[in-house]
């Protein structure tokens, strides 16, 4: 679809089989690779994401977009505490290439989530505040980093993505048990969906 003369994709939703398959490694960056970034970056600033996997368009590569905000106290000073946000937050939005976690700080903090995918709904997770990061840069080079604050948790999330997990699958069981209802729901609205287009196609095919 187009929106502003501008190709975006449909964001795949709990509930779609997709979401819960592993992406495959990029072997080269090509024409049809680039106009995917950009349909991905569209995407994301569409939904107004702080990252979006292919996986989540329902393209089994390992690539995401990142949009992470320079992160800020009250006073509106910017508050960078990694060499990966230093290096990284004046660039975004960001594409990037076979992504990978190499290492996982010991400290953890706990902080809501939510996802394109799971619309609506927003639950506490808990993971590491800060990863050793690697990836390449679309168009540029390639780094590994460190990476803390809203970045590392970002990179988490979209790593996940590109894995087959979703940040509901993260959650402790209290706190799934308090969404369970509406992902419920969201999930039957997926198969309503998924039906009707079944329906459609059969009698277009009749
Ligand atoms: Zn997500």
């Amino acid at each position: 679809m187009r929106i502003g003369g501008k190709k975006i994709e449909k964001v795949r939703v709990y509930g779609d089989a997709f979401l819960a398959k592993k992406a495959e490694d990029v072997k080269s960056v090509d024409d049809k690779i680039l106009k995917f970034a950009e349909v991905l970056t569209n995407t994301m600033i569409e939904f107004d994401g702080v990252g979006l996997a292919a996986t989540q368009v329902g393209v089994g590569l390992r690539i995401i977009a990142l949009g992470v905000p320079l992160p800020k106290d009250e006073d509106g000073n910017v508050r960078i505490s990694s060499p990966g946000e230093a290096i990284l937050l004046n660039r975004m939005p960001l594409v990037l290439i076979n992504p990978e976690i190499i290492s996982f700080g010991v400290a953890m903090s706990v902080r809501d989530e939510g996802c394109l995918s799971v619309p609506d709904i927003y639950a506490p997770v808990a993971r590491p505040s800060t990863v050793v990061f690697q990836a390449q840069i679309l168009g540029a080079e390639s780094f590994t980093l460190e990476c803390g604050g809203l970045l590392a948790r970002a990179v988490q999330h979209e790593v996940d993505h590109l894995n087959g997990i979703l940040f509901v699958d993260r959650l402790t069981e209290e706190a799934f048990a308090k969404i369970e209802p509406a992902l419920g729901k969201l999930k039957r609205r997926y198969a309503r969906m998924k039906f009707l287009r079944k329906l459609i196609r059969k009698k277009e095919n009749e």
